[in-house]
């Protein structure tokens, strides 16, 4: 296992990501959990009986302008469940279909964090009561943290030795956008949830859609530059789909916003992945969402199509995760190291 994590990181450093004789331009996440836990790890998404405090009323009503019924995610899962019902649904049919042995469970709609610490508590020890349950992923907004929370989780992975990650959802650092998308909060609350996560033991998946309407290219270098200076663990790549009945589907009929076409966003999560830090591992690169309720998704095309079109440019350019990450730790000051220039008397 030692020497496999020594040639997965000499790869990472040249770039190259060919963990398990698989050829990648990126540190895929089931790469990641192999070599985290030895095997490949399932999620189990469940669903918990929370709302958001975007939608209820504390910052706002109606939520952000893309969020559905459903919270922002699709799935099959119903909070009129127990949480181990839900992980029973699941399990059989992944264990049967991939002989798989270890499991996440993932809470994973609206906002996890959002109820009382005592009802949040329950959910947490019933998720992680099962032996082939390694890990919990709580699924959260920035502003949704608090040392309160983080001491609970603290005292989770020392009782249980089973590892915590929470995602946080940041869609972009352009705050100007984020206004626009009526996040109710702002870059600055991210980058506090984020320094409070980080002074624990716990892991940090961040979120971002890379094709909003009022984001060029900029925003998505800038995105990709943040979260590697922040040294988050996992990022998910998200697509924008604009599902019915949402204001944002009403802007779209109206002409108001225009959505990118499915040629630039694959340049954008190329880009992306070049500024990105070669350790944080990708979750996904393209959303998925069913076409039923939406307005627009993925350009009609197949989330697995866009993926391999991704995958088959960065191979045809000598793309990769990390080629151009090469802005920390002082940049500026790399060229002059050895240099012996007289500069004048001036002051600085
Ligand atoms: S934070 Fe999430 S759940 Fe809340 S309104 Fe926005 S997308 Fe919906």
């Amino acid at each position: 296992m030692i020497s496999v994590i020594i040639i997965a990181k000499e790869q990472l450093i040249k770039g190259v990501f060919n963990v398990f004789n698989k050829r990648k331009y990126y540190r895929t996440y089931s790469d990641y959990l192999k070599e985290k836990y030895g095997e490949k790890v399932y999620k189990l998404p469940v669903c918990l009986p929370v709302t958001c405090p975007n939608r209820d009323g504390t910052l706002g009503v109606g939520g952000c302008i893309y969020c559905g019924e459903e919270g922002g995610v699709f799935g099959n899962q119903s909070p009129e469940y127990t949480i181990k019902q839900q992980i029973n649904r699941l399990r059989p049919h992944i264990k049967e279909r991939y002989n798989a042995r270890k499991f996440i469970v993932y809470f994973q709609t609206f906002t996890n964090t959002y109820i009382p610490l005592e009802e949040f508590k329950k959910y947490v020890f019933e998720a992680l009561e099962d032996d082939e349950i390694v890990e919990l992923s709580i699924s959260t907004r920035p502003d949704c943290i608090s040392e309160e929370y983080l001491d609970f989780l603290d005292q989770v992975k020392l009782e249980t030795k089973k590892n915590v990650t929470i995602e946080l959802g940041l869609q972009t650092v352009n705050y100007h956008t984020l206004k626009k998308l009526n996040r109710g909060h702002s870059l600055a609350e991210f980058i506090d949830a984020v320094s409070r996560i980080k002074q624990r033991d716990f892991e940090i998946c961040s979120h971002v859609i890379l094709n909003l309407p009022w984001d060029s290219m900029i925003d998505v270098v800038e995105n990709s530059k943040i979260i590697s200076a922040l040294k988050i663990d996992t990022v998910k790549l998200h697509s924008l789909y604009v599902v019915k009945g949402t204001p944002l589907a009403e802007m779209l009929e109206k002409g108001e916003i225009h959505l990118i076409s499915r040629e630039e966003y694959i340049e954008r999560v190329i880009t992306f992945l070049e500024h990105l830090d070669p350790e944080i591992a990708v979750q996904r690169l393209v959303s998925r969402a069913p076409e039923q309720p939406t307005l627009f998704v993925n350009w009609n095309t197949s989330w697995w199509r866009i993926r391999d079109k991704i995958e088959n440019l960065m191979e045809k350019r000598g793309s990769f995760q990390g080629k151009r990450f090469d802005y920390l730790n002082g940049k500026a000051l790399k060229g002059i190291k050895n240099s012996k220039k007289e500069y004048p008397d001036t002051q600085t």
